[in-house]
């Protein structure tokens, strides 16, 4: 049978969205006609005769992983009125829904922010591209959909680091209560919460030979990685819909609340400062369109922007380090020398191979008939590459004897193309069959920021991750390409190798390693720590995410988090909006209780 590709595409495209807008047909059936009224543009119209125009209990900016976890919960009791504010539009896009398909949104700024680092000193000089989610879900619209929790020890450094009460015995209710996870220990894992969890098992022929080849070379094969037990290698989990398809913070949270008369969404809107009085947070000043509109928060704003726009939020409001502000000709409301700094992400190396046989992504991308069959199998069964959009099997482990934590993680990916972007042929996807092994340092020393270098909102901040700049984050990067080595010469592995194509056989000094590293590492988009926890002098929060100094404001997404937890950053920081909810109703009941005992 003859297909071309763009044949196999319509088929796929268009049976993908009749399936996918079947189950949102089900969903819409079941909401209430105010729901049905949903504009995504501008405030929701269910809510329009119902809240007071524009003065709400809680004001959450951003509608990213921990932003829809925290409209939902914040809104679930009926007694308070929030907003959640979004730059982005509707998560309407077939692209965001069907894994793989994802590709073709990380260079789409209808759905992403194209953020550029600055040329990058301990990486021969290079700039950066940093795709973050623009859209409802945020990062968790248009991520790779890696579902772990990480290191459990991890979390538990996090208390040494003054952040009381965000050990893992204390994460592990709310790690929990956000996913829904078929097998598993029950006392470890959730059964009934807003994400979906898939365990991958038996994927496909190479993630196979990945793993034997682990077993091989002496790791560990592990079960469950998220129930504690993290260290060794594992076939990955996913957060994705029994059928497949995404499950984002969106998609949990959002759509079981947006219903909700006391819950108004504004999408399409960018919050460009924070309301004060004086050290009080009051509401925040938006821009749609070429409208600037004001709401006013009674109880709290909490910034959920991400760690790239949360700093930026607050520096524009005069929340920040005093230098910085003045240089822009902000005046300083609340000086914050921490704002900002403190950045890290985990730099990523790969190595790529040619592989044997054509059962890899880059197979499937170039030859019409594969993607057709490949489309089927997603349509009928929820099942094949399509449902995923990166990776398959993982190894955690450590870069030496002297680690007392893993250090590193080695992920099995089933394409392979010229850098982290290369995912399509028309982005450098290699023409011939090919996987990729990438490298994360998990424990970063290296210490990046991010700032304002202007007061108007529609500029990108200055971002610099400073990768590498400590010598041990690329040491143990050079400890990550040796052990892949060492795997893909054990037996399973080695028969589907061809070649090793980057860096290829001809770097094998420690030199040439490292130079190899300098040239290719990018990021793995696992940004965090710029408006830290903790109670030194950079910490912003504290461990009940209020900003230190500051009354009714706090930041709850990824940047409050002190240290990357040793893992794929989704799960933990919508783990810590469900977390920073309970605190925040906690925080009012109290308040209420101690005003009626008044
Ligand atoms: C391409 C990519 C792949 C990734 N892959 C994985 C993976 O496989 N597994 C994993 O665990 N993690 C992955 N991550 C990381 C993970 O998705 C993020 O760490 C996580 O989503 C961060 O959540 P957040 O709530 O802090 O920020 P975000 O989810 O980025 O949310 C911030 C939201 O705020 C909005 N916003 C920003 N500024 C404003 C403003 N001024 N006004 C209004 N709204 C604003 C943004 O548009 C966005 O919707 C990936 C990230 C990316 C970008």
């Amino acid at each position: 049978m003859h297909v071309t590709h763009a044949e196999s595409d319509i088929v796929i495209i268009f049976a993908a969205r009749f399936l996918y807008g079947e189950g949102c047909r089900r969903r819409r059936r079941r909401m209430t006609a105010d729901a049905r009224a949903f504009t995504g543009r501008g405030m929701t119209s269910s809510n329009k005769n119902t809240i007071d125009q524009n003065r709400f209990d809680f004001i959450v900016v951003g509608a990213g992983s921990a932003g829809c976890v925290l409209a939902n919960r914040l809104s679930a009791n009926g007694e308070h009125r929030v907003l959640l504010i979004e730059a982005g539009g509707r998560d309407n896009s077939i692209n965001i829904h069907v894994p793989l398909m994802v590709v073709n949104l990380l260079k789409d700024e209808k759905y992403t922010w194209p953020f550029m680092t600055e040329k990058q000193v301990h990486l021969n000089g290079k700039e950066q591209l940093w795709a973050r989610g623009k859209v409802l879900g945020g990062s968790s619209s248009i991520n790779g959909n890696v579902y772990v929790r990480g290191d459990p020890a991890e979390y538990d450094s996090w208390s040494s680091l003054g952040c009381s009460g965000w050990s893992w015995e204390d994460m592990l209710p709310y790690f929990k209560r956000m996913e829904t996870f078929a097998s598993g220990d029950p006392v470890k894992r959730g059964k009934s919460g807003p994400i979906n969890v898939n365990q991958l098992k038996n994927f496909d022929k190479l993630a196979d030979a990945y793993l034997d080849a682990n077993r091989e070379a002496g790791f560990e094969l592990v079960d469950d990685y998220n129930d504690g037990h993290y260290e060794g290698s594992s076939y990955l989990q996913y957060s994705t819909t029994p059928r497949g398809f995404r499950c984002s913070s969106a998609v949990g949270y959002l759509r079981p609340a947006r219903g909700r008369s006391n819950l108004a969404i504004w999408t399409n809107t960018l919050v460009t400062k924070i309301l004060l009085d004086g050290k009080r947070a009051i509401g925040v000043e938006c821009r749609r369109d070429d409208k600037t509109i004001q709401a006013f928060s009674r109880k709290e704003v909490i910034v959920s922007a991400g760690p790239i726009q949360s700093p930026k939020i607050l520096e524009l409001s005069g929340i920040g380090r005093a230098d910085v502000l003045k240089a822009v000709g902000i005046d300083v409301a609340h000086e914050l020398p921490g704002v900002g700094e403190n950045m890290s992400d985990h730099p990523n190396c790969r190595l790529t191979f040619e592989c044997s046989q054509p059962i890899t992504i880059n197979d499937v991308l170039q030859r019409p008939l594969s993607k057709l069959k490949e489309g089927l199998r997603f349509i009928f069964f929820g099942k094949g590459l399509l449902s995923i959009c990166s990776a398959t099997a993982h190894t955690v482990m450590r870069s030496g004897p002297g680690q007392n934590q893993p250090d590193l993680k080695l992920q099995l990916q089933p394409f392979s193309g010229k850098d982290r972007y290369a995912r399509r042929p028309k982005d450098g996807l290699d023409p011939h069959s090919g996987f990729t092994i990438g490298i994360m340092a998990l424990r970063p020393h290296s210490r990046g920021y991010i700032h304002i270098k202007s007061a108007d909102p529609a500029v990108q901040p200055r971002i610099d991750p400073n990768y590498l700049a400590d010598e041990r984050d690329a040491a143990t990067l050079l400890a990550g390409i040796r052990a892949v080595r060492r795997l893909v010469e054990m037996p399973s592995l080695k028969k589907l190798v061809v070649r090793e194509t980057r860096p290829g056989p001809e770097v094998q000094t420690e030199q040439q390693i490292l130079d190899y590293i300098r040239l290719t590492t990018q990021t793995t988009w696992h940004v965090v720590g710029s408006c830290k926890m903790g109670n030194d002098e950079l910490a912003v929060v504290d461990s009940d995410l209020l900003v230190h100094g500051m009354e009714g404001l706090r930041v709850i997404d990824s940047s409050v988090f002190p240290t990357v937890p040793s893992s794929n950053t989704n799960a933990p920081t919508i783990a810590l909006g469900e977390k920073g909810a309970d605190i925040v109703l906690k925080a009012w009941n109290n308040r209420a209780v101690t005003t009626a005992a008044a």
